[in-house]
């Protein structure tokens, strides 16, 4: 059996985009580095939908590292044009429709059961979706190209920590020895340095509590000629609603529903596993067609859709670790852990990961304190989203308590991206204003509130409207963007 010995100043253990990306700057920045695969490329991956902050700290991270051939995925205009064989999906914003159990959506004038926040100006400038296949293929190639030394269909038979690590992988037969200063995890749910060593789950001081069930489908229709012929006005809609991360919010639930570019179609139910645990009895596509028969407009979205591989069902979809970084190893905030895809916000905080984590290293000064501030930082973030989303999940039955706690996520990510936009942003700052101390304090009152007011069996009108107006009064910077203005009705342009 041959041996290979191999130089490397750092490891990277997964080849998603989050491993890829991170393989590709530290190259760029000098290093020798070693990526570790178990499976390969093409390979399907679910987390699709990006959103400003992502598109930003691509951006940056673009500049910074000279990654000219990665700039054009930041804006759906120029990926298009430059990438057409790499699909995406187009993106203008969020929208929110509030879907009643046994009943077809019922269109309002007022918009009260719908929610639309729009991300970007236009086209041109819009978000994406990912196809992660084609996308984190790309960023691989990438790599490799830079002189990233790649291992796919590879098994790390020993992971050693000390100073060095030490490292053998398996690779068909051949056997690869060699020995790393530094370790970067970008396995997500492989846990890999996590197992290696012994880190505690902290799962369960995680207040969301759900699972999914989803597949990727052709021949879904667009909800905008449903909501039309429903009565809904979509010339009030300040962007087409399918070319969003479009939500159907119902009671204990939600469903996302992502369009690409080639009329292929992401769709999951999200649902509160206290209030739907799994029920045995039904395998996932069963589950999966039990639930589009619950919501009579959702059905008819679906009624000519064809899965184009098997539906997949999870359990609890949120995971954490009790660390995240030591002495001399990291890693990526998708390997530390997950919450839950509402408002789409697991490809920029990884992202962000990246960008702290390229800094820390490209200075080297330090780097144990600095990867603690990292270390420190996610927890903070975890926090933060958990109770955003958990909150949320609280909101789902009375529509106007989720869209009015939601705006807490809408302003830590408007104020995030103006920071960002003026050079206000420091790389350390992290994600979403987890950084701020007063911000966190005020998501963690009214995540308070959110909950005790949708325990209440019928919402007082004046409590709703206290609520509505010190969630307002707590939007950072002036709130540009009229966050919580009634006369938005629930339609929020650009700003
Ligand atoms: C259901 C769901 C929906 C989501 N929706 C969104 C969304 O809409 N928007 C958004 O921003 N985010 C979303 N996310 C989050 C998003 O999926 C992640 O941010 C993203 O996948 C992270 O990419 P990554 O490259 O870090 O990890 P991954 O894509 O998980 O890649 C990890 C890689 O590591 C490899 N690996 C694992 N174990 C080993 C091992 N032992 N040895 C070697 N290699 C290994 C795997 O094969 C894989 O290729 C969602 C997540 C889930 C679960």
């Amino acid at each position: 059996m041959a041996v290979k010995v191999l130089d490397a100043d750092i490891v990277v253990i997964g080849s998603g985009f989050g491993g890829s990306l991170t393989a590709l700057c530290a190259r760029r920045i000098g290093l020798n580095v070693v990526l570790i695969e178990r499976g390969g490329h093409p390979r399907f991956a679910i987390g699709e939908s990006s959103t400003p902050l992502a598109n930003l700290a691509l951006r940056q991270i673009s500049d910074r590292y000279d990654l000219p051939r990665i700039a054009p995925l930041t804006q759906y205009g120029s990926w298009r044009r430059t990438y057409p064989e790499i699909m995406r999906g187009l993106k203008r914003g969020f929208s929110y429709f509030h879907q009643v159990a046994e009943k077809p959506f019922s269109p309002r004038d007022d918009h009260a059961n719908e929610l639309l926040v729009a991300a970007n100006p236009d086209d041109e400038h819009a978000d994406t979706h990912w196809l992660r296949a084609d996308v984190d293929h790309f960023f691989l190639k990438e790599a490799v190209s830079a002189g990233v030394s790649y291992f796919d269909q590879t098994e790390i038979t020993t992971l050693a920590h000390g100073d060095p690590w030490q490292f053998s992988l398996n690779r068909d037969g051949e056997q690869v020895r060699f020995e790393a200063p530094f370790v970067v995890d970008a396995s997500g749910g492989g846990g890999v340095v996590a197992s290696a060593l012994e880190i505690e789950d902290d799962r369960a001081r995680l207040l969301t509590n759900s699972r999914t069930v989803y597949g990727h489908f052709t021949g879904v229709r667009r909800w905008r000629e449903l909501y039309e012929a429903l009565g809904g006005k979509s010339a009030d809609h300040p962007f087409d609603c399918d070319a969003a991360a479009l939500h159907h919010i119902f009671d204990g639930g939600w469903m996302w529903v992502l369009r690409f570019d080639n009329d292929l179609v992401s769709a999951g139910f999200v649902l509160d596993r206290k209030r739907y645990p799994i029920d045995e009895s039904l395998d996932a596509a069963a589950e999966w067609s039990s639930w589009l028969s619950r919501f009579p407009s959702i059905q008819e979205q679906f009624a000519g859709a064809e899965p184009i591989r098997p539906i997949v069902r999870t359990g609890r979809l949120q995971r954490v670790w009790s660390r995240a970084a030591g002495r001399n190893w990291a890693m990526l905030p998708y390997t530390f852990g997950f919450l839950d895809p509402l408002h789409s916000s697991g490809i920029a905080h990884n992202l962000s990961g990246i960008e702290r984590l390229m800094a820390i290293l490209e200075d080297g000064r330090n780097i144990t304190e600095r990867l603690g501030q990292y270390e420190r930082g996610l927890h903070a973030e975890f926090g933060l989203m958990d109770r955003i989303v958990h909150g949320c999940y609280a909101g789902f039955a009375k529509f106007k308590l989720m869209t009015t706690f939601a705006m807490h996520y809408f302003a830590g990510a408007h104020t995030s991206e103006h920071r960002r936009r003026d050079g206000r942003h420091d790389v350390h700052d992290g994600f979403l204003m987890a950084h701020d101390a007063s911000f966190c304090r005020t998501v963690a009152d009214h995540h308070t509130r959110v909950c005790e007011l949708a325990g209440r069996k019928r919402l007082d009108p004046d409590d709703m409207a206290r609520f509505l107006s010190d969630v307002a009064a707590s939007i950072p910077e002036g709130n540009p963007a009229g966050l919580c203005d009634p006369a938005k009705r629930n339609m929020y342009e650009y700003a």
